[in-house]
This record gives C-alpha cells, structure tokens and sequence, in this order.
C-alpha cells in the first residue's frame, strides 16, 4: 500500500528517536558499568584496537592481511567473552553492554541491505491510520459499557430482546474478527447506539494487531474529494480500500453529490470483491439509501452485509439523566 509524506516522515522521525534513546540507555548502563567495574575499561581498550588494527590490514599483501586480520578477530572475540564474563561474575546480565534497539533486524534504521524494514512499514501505518481516524474517543465506547438497560423490556420481542442479541453479535465478531469477516450493515433510527458498538468493535479489532479505519461519511468524501481534485497529495483512497476493517459511520448524513456517489460505490465494490470487511452505520432505511444514492448501492449494502437493526426509542435523553 502507498503512504503519504506526512506518514513517511513521521515514521522516520519515530527511528531516530528509537535509535537515539537505545544508544543514550546503552550510555547510561555503560557509566554505571565502568564505575562499578572499571576493569571493563581496559577490556574494552583491547576490543577496539583490534577494530581498528583491521583498517591498517586493509594496506598488508592478501596472504599477510588474512592471517592478521583471523588474529585480530580472535583477539576481539576473546576480550568479548572476558567482558561477558566479568558481567556475569557481577551480577549484571551478559547482554548489558549491547545496544536493545527496538527493532533487532534494522537495528532502528528502517532498511536492511536496501530493503524497507517490517518495523518501518508498521510505523507509517500506523500513521496514516492515526491520520485517517482523527482522534477518537475509543477508550470510553466499549462493550462493557454499553447499557442494555436504556432499551425497554416488554417481551421476548423487545428492543431490550433485539439489543441484546444485537451486542451479544458484535463481541462475537470483534473477538473472531478475520481479515474477510462479513461486512456489517447497522441500521436503525438515530441515538440508539449504533456509533457506540462500532467504536467497541474498532477498539478491540485494533487491539488484536489490525488495521482498522473508522470513519465519518462526510469527513470520508470530504478527504477523497480534496484528493481527487488535487488540494491534497495524501493517499486515503488507497488506505480505505486496503485496511483490514473500514468503518464508516452515519452514512447519510453528508451531503450527497456525484462525486461522493460514485466514491461510495467504488469502496463498497471493490471492498466486497476482495472480501475485505466494511461496517457501515446508518439512520436510513433500505427505500431511503436508495433514494439518497441509488438501487446498485443500496443492494450491494442490504444484498452483501449482515444486518443488525437496532431497536428502541432515542437513549441519548436518558443517559444524559442517568
Ligand atoms: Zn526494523
């Protein structure tokens, strides 16, 4: 997948802050040694003679330059054991004088032999996720809070009935959540929860490791159509179609357009060909998203996504009073 600028960079920024405070803890851990134990001192001397004795080799004839430079890495080796050796007999672990880079491959630089690094890929998504989803409040959406008892009871068909069976579905997809889970259309009147479970399914998706896009309908368009006429050099389409989850929330309330249309179908399309999982939010019925859009949207939705109705009247009044 592509990445904007901003991502790149700020992923770049987050290395070298990895490399510099693994290099300034080996720093510290390395006075507290040498204070200690200050014979390491002159272990340490030797180690880094034999570093540079083989740059002078580099001068010597190729039989003469072989033979010294075997000596000098077993010189080298040795002082490193003795080094280990003394850590050991101290107490210390043998490791403490190496430098923990977060990431042992790269060693924090972000390639190996020319290549980009694992570590380096996960950090730009992770940026460009962070930019996508703005800041949402994730941490106070969750299954546990979510109260079932806003919903009246009055029988084995009631909005308590439904909502219960409605977020005993969503833990259990967010706790099996796969790379091709079904798509999930939530639907139902405004106020009734639906922005509350799906910000409980993001979190615990994103807890799991994946990459989880949530997003408003307008503030989706408005990103693309930016991008799209050429006032932006980021890269959300791309990440929209390619992120394991995308949630898009209050779809209808935006100002529909052409453009946002045709978008809309693109995502809903090619996500459903490649059996990538979308969740989308709604207060409109199936009649209205096909008046607001059009037929080929509107069963692509209601054809290819699970439904879950959400049932009741609007419980944003009673939890503001309880
Ligand atoms: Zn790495």
């Amino acid at each position: 997948m592509a990445y904007s600028k901003e991502a790149y960079q700020k992923a770049e920024q987050e290395l070298e802050k990895r490399r510099n405070s693994a290099l300034l803890e080996r720093e510290k851990r390395h006075n507290e040694i040498a204070l200690k134990l200050p014979e390491i001192l002159e272990i340490e001397n030797r180690m880094a003679k034999a570093g540079l004795s083989t740059i002078k080799a580099v001068g010597m004839s190729s039989e003469d330059s072989k033979k010294y430079i075997e000596k000098l890495a077993r010189e080298s080796l040795s002082a490193q054991e003795e080094r280990r050796t003394l850590l050991k007999s101290a107490g210390y672990p043998e490791d403490y004088l190496e430098v923990k880079y977060t990431c042992r491959k790269c060693e924090d630089k972000g390639s190996v032999n020319g290549l980009i690094c694992d570590c380096f890929k996960t950090l730009m998504q992770s940026f460009e996720y962070e930019r996508l989803c703005s800041k949402l409040p994730i941490g106070s959406y969750r299954f546990d809070n979510f109260r079932l008892d806003f919903y009246p009871e009055n029988g084995a068909t009631s909005p308590r009935a439904r909502m219960t069976s409605v977020l005993s579905y969503c833990k259990g997809y967010a706790d099996d959540f796969r790379k091709t889970s079904p798509s999930l259309l939530l639907y139902g009147k405004t106020g009734l929860g639906k922005t509350h479970l799906s910000l409980a399914i993001a979190g615990k998706v994103v807890e799991k490791g994946y990459g989880v896009i949530y997003t408003s309908a307008q503030n989706l368009f408005n990103k693309l159509e930016k991008e799209k006429f050429g006032r932006s050099d980021e890269n959300t389409e791309d990440t929209i179609l390619n992120c394991d989850l995308l949630i898009i929330d209050d779809l209808g309330a935006e100002f529909v357009t052409a453009f946002t249309v045709s978008a809309l179908y693109n995502i809903v399309n090619t996500r459903c060909l490649e059996s990538k999982p979308t969740i989308v939010s709604t207060n409109l019925t199936q009649k209205e998203l096909r008046d607001t859009y059009n037929e080929r949207i509107s069963s692509r939705i209601f054809s290819g996504f699970e439904h879950l109705y959400f049932d009741g009247e609007d419980i944003r009044q009673l939890k503001s009073t309880r």
